[in-house]
């Protein structure tokens, strides 16, 4: 299905017609005309309008115990989107891998009882399909960044997709990306700048949240947790990307860094998160946006 799909992309009149005409893909549905800017829904939480919105949780589900615990202060520190790999692609195969479909059920029953969204990663064509059914947005990772077919196996699903940036892609090669979901009919798509690869160690790229802003239409979120590798630079760099035009960031948060399964290094706790969460509200009314806080007592 998804081979049809794409081969109908290559044969699709408006893509055929331009590139005859000029000599790279163009990013014709994503440019953004006359100040124009979509959103994403999902329920009631907006993306891309004027709230700034967060998304948070651990780099991996590891436990009940463990999201449980997490949930609870990503709920309170205003966050309104769970984040958390089931499926998680590691360098090393000896790596934890995640707790596949039992990571995704927690995820999503933990998340419905704090009245949360979920984002969770598709790795692979296998199991796109299994996670279409428990998340409400499907991240596509740094590694799947140019897999065309992964990307429009989950754009024909019809859920909303954060579509990180490959850690080595330039501006032009993710955008594109994004424009295979387009092309395929699911304008639901968020970027996400998640840090790329330089000579002197991974940084945010900053450039690209306000390039992206201004060639596309679509809303962008940075991850400053990949990005800067380090918990000590998550808090800057989150008032970075928003003082750079992002409708809002994905920052990993785990209560016992030093045991965490992946990526504790860079995980900061529940409190600091609250702190950047109101630190980010600051920032918003700076800029005539409001934050989107999910906290119960807002
Ligand atoms: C993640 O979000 O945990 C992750 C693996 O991110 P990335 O694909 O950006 O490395
Ligand atoms: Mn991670």
């Amino acid at each position: 299905m998804v081979k049809n799909m794409l081969t109908e992309l290559k044969n699709h009149t408006l893509l055929a017609g331009l590139e005859k005409s000029k000599p790279t893909l163009p990013l014709h549905s994503l440019e953004a005309t006359e100040g124009r800017r979509s959103v994403v829904e999902i329920g009631e939480l907006i993306i891309g309008g004027p709230e700034l919105i967060v998304m948070a949780g651990p780099c991996s589900v590891e436990s009940e115990t463990q999201l449980l615990e997490i949930a609870g202060k990503v709920k309170e520190a205003g966050a309104t989107v769970l984040r958390g790999g089931a499926l998680k692609p590691r360098t090393s195969p000896w790596s934890f891998q995640g707790l596949g479909e039992e990571g995704l059920r927690l995820m999503r029953a933990i998340a419905d009882d704090h009245g949360l969204k979920v984002v969770t990663e598709a790795t692979g064509m296998n199991n796109v399909g299994l996670v279409a059914r428990y998340a409400d947005m499907i991240q596509i990772g740094s590694r799947n960044s140019q897999s065309y077919e992964l990307i429009a196996a989950a754009a024909i699903t019809g859920k909303p997709m954060l579509l990180k940036r490959g850690w080595d892609s330039t501006i032009e090669e993710w955008l594109n990306a994004a424009e295979y979901a387009l092309a395929l009919g699911n304008p639901n798509v968020i970027l996400c700048e998640r840090g790329i690869r330089t000579p002197v160690g991974t940084i945010l790229d900053v450039n690209a949240i306000i390039e992206a802003k201004h060639r596309t239409h679509l809303p962008i979120i940075a991850d400053p947790s990949h990005a800067g590798q380090k918990s000590e630079l998550v808090h800057a760099l989150t008032l970075s990307a928003i003082a750079a035009g992002a409708d809002g960031v994905i920052i990993e948060v785990h209560e016992h860094p030093d045991q965490a399964l992946s990526d504790g290094k860079q995980a900061i706790s529940g409190e600091t998160l609250a702190r950047v969460c109101g630190d980010i509200a600051s920032m918003a009314q700076i800029s005539g946006r409001t934050f989107a806080s999910g906290r119960r007592s807002d």
